[in-house]
C-alpha cells in the first residue's frame, strides 16, 4: 500500500485508521489512510466494520435533549427506507408514484393549514426547513420586485423584517440573496415578535415579515394573528400590503394537533406561505422539509421550472436537483399510519413530559422558566438571581454531559444577549421514565454545584452550540 503523505492535522490525530481488534478476520491487520483515498480495495465486511465502529461513537440520540430532529422511526418505516433508498426525487418521470405521493403530502398540509382552496395551493418537499425558507423568501422577493417594476419604482434595496430570534437560515437567506435583514430585537417586555412598533421596521422596500411558530431559542409561538393585525394597521395608514411567511419548522406540525383553535395559518389572509420540517415534529428521519403557498398566485410563475413527467411536464421549485425520494415516502407512511389522531396522541405525550419537566424545573430555587412547553414541547430556563453562586449554566451542561445528557446552554439573541438559557426539546421517545431519570440527575448535579465553595474555572468554557 502506498504510504500516506504525512500531513499536519490540527488534532494530531494519527494518519492511519486502525481496525477494531475485536473483530479478527484475515486482512484486519491492515491500516488504512485516514484522509487519503486508499490505493487498494477492502473486503465489504472490513469496510463496514470500520464505518460502523466509528459511527457508534457518536452521541446517544435518546439522551440528546438538544435536537429537534427525528431520531426514531418504527420497523415498517425502516423497511420503506431501505426499499426506497435508490429513488431520486427529481426523476419525476422515472418515479411517477413518488412524485404523486409528494403532491398528496403537500396537499394534505395545505388542507391542515387551512388553505382556502387546497386544490389551488402549491407546495413542494425540500431537504429541510432551511431550503423551504429560501424558497419562501425568494417568492416574497420576486413578488415584491414585480410589483415595484409595474409601478416603475426601484428594486435595489429589498428588506425582510423578522425577530432577532430567527433561526440562522433567515440570516443566510438575506445574505445569499442580497436582502437587508431587519431584526426586531426581543426584550423582557416583548420576548417574541408581536407586532409592537412594527411600523418602525416596515417600509416600501419590505418584501415580507417572517413570523416564527416555535422560536428555536425557547419554543414559544409568535402571535401570527397579532403580527397580521399590525400589518393591517400599517396598510390602512400607508397603503403597503406586506405579506407574512410563517416559519413553522416545528410548530406547523404541532399546532394543528395540539392547539387547533390557534389562528396562525392560511386562515389569516396575510399569510402567503408556510414552511415546516418533516424531520422535526413531522416525525421523519432527516432531511425533509415542506413549503406551501396559499395559492398559485403567491408563487411567481417565473420561479418555477418544468421537468419532464410522463411525457408531459411537472412544475418544480427547488434549490437542489437530485435528492432522496425516500423521506417523502416516509412522510406519507406516517400520514397514513398516524392520521390526525395519531399525531395528536404522539405530540400530547411529548407535551405532557415537557410541561411536567418544566413545572419541576421551574419549582427549583435555582431556576426561572423562560417558556413552559405549552407551545411546542420545548422549554427553556435561566438561573434565578442569587448572590454568591459559584457556577453558571455551562457548568451544569458539563456535569449533565458526564451522565450522557446533552442539554445546550446558550445566550438569547439581541437585546437579551446577556441572558444565558438552557433548553430541553422533548421528542417522541423521551418517556416519563427517562424524564424522571433526567430530573434526578439534574437535581444531583445542581446539589453538587451548590455545594462548591469556590467558583468553577471558566477558562476552557466555550459554546459550540448551534440552533
Ligand atoms: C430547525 C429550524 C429551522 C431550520 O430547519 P432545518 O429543517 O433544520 O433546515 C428553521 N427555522 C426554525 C424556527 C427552526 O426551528
Amino acid at each position: 500500500m502506498r504510504p500516506p503523505r504525512p500531513r499536519p492535522t490540527p488534532s494530531n490525530a494519527p494518519s492511519q485508521v486502525k481496525l477494531n481488534p475485536l473483530f479478527a478476520r484475515p486482512g484486519e491487520a491492515t491500516e488504512l489512510p485516514r484522509t487519503r483515498l486508499p490505493q487498494g480495495e477492502s473486503l465489504p465486511e472490513t469496510a463496514y466494520q470500520i464505518v460502523h465502529d466509528e459511527a457508534m461513537l457518536d452521541g446517544n440520540a435518546r439522551l440528546n435533549l438538544a435536537t429537534f430532529v427525528g431520531t426514531w422511526m418504527d420497523d415498517h418505516a425502516s423497511r420503506l427506507l431501505v426499499e426506497s433508498a435508490d429513488k431520486n426525487m427529481i426523476d419525476k418521470d422515472e418515479y411517477p408514484r413518488t412524485a404523486e405521493i409528494e403532491t398528496r403530502c403537500w396537499q394534505m398540509l395545505a388542507d391542515l393549514w387551512h388553505a382556502p382552496d387546497p386544490e389551488h395551493a402549491i407546495g413542494t418537499s425540500t431537504i429541510g426547513s432551511s431550503e423551504a425558507a429560501m424558497l419562501g423568501g425568494l417568492a416574497l422577493k420576486r413578488r415584491w420586485q414585480q410589483a415595484r417594476r409595474a409601478a416603475e419604482k426601484p428594486t435595489d434595496r429589498p428588506n425582510l423584517v423578522m425577530s432577532s430570534a430567527v433561526q440562522v437560515c433567515w440570516e443566510k437567506f438575506c445574505n445569499y440573496w442580497d436582502v437587508e435583514a431587519r431584526y426586531v430585537p426581543v426584550s423582557e417586555e416583548h420576548p417574541v415578535l408581536d407586532g409592537h412598533s412594527l411600523e418602525n421596521y416596515v417600509d416600501e422596500n419590505t418584501i415580507g415579515v417572517v413570523a416564527i411558530l416555535g422560536v428555536t431559542y425557547t419554543g414559544r409561538y409568535e402571535p401570527v394573528a397579532e403580527i397580521a393585525a399590525a400589518l393591517d394597521r400599517i396598510q390602512a395608514t400607508t397603503g403597503l400590503d406586506v405579506k407574512i411567511h410563517v416559519d413553522g419548522a416545528s410548530g406547523a406540525m404541532v399546532a394543528p394537533f395540539l392547539q387547533p383553535d390557534l389562528v396562525w395559518d392560511f386562515r389569516l389572509e396575510r399569510v402567503a406561505s408556510i414552511n415546516t420540517s418533516g424531520h422535526k415534529y413531522g416525525l421523519v428521519y432527516p432531511g425533509l422539509g415542506w413549503a406551501v403557498w396559499r395559492t398559485t398566485d403567491d408563487l411567481p410563475e417565473d420561479l418555477v421550472f418544468r421537468v419532464s413527467y410522463l411525457g408531459g411536464d411537472m412544475p418544480t421549485f427547488a434549490l437542489n436537483f437530485s435528492r432522496p425520494g425516500s423521506q417523502v415516502l416516509l412522510q406519507y407512511y406516517l400520514f397514513l399510519r398516524l392520521g390526525a389522531d395519531g399525531y395528536r396522541r404522539v405530540h400530547e405525550t411529548s407535551q405532557a413530559v415537557a410541561t411536567f419537566l418544566a413545572d419541576q424545573i421551574g419549582a427549583m430555587d435555582d431556576f426561572e422558566l423562560c417558556s413552559d412547553g405549552t407551545g411546542i414541547p420545548v422549554f427553556a430556563w435561566r438561573l434565578a438571581q442569587r448572590p454568591g453562586r459559584c457556577w453558571e449554566l455551562h457548568d451544569l451542561s458539563d456535569r449533565l454531559r458526564m451522565k450522557g445528557w446533552l442539554v445546550p446552554t446558550y445566550p438569547l439573541p439581541d437585546d437579551l444577549a446577556d441572558v444565558l438559557v438552557q433548553r430541553v426539546v422533548v421528542r417522541n421517545g423521551f418517556s416519563h421514565d427517562l424524564a424522571q431519570a433526567f430530573l434526578e440527575d439534574l437535581r444531583t448535579e445542581v446539589g453538587y454545584l451548590n455545594a462548591l465553595t469556590a467558583p468553577m474555572p471558566s477558562a476552557a468554557r466555550q459554546s459550540g452550540f448551534h440552533h
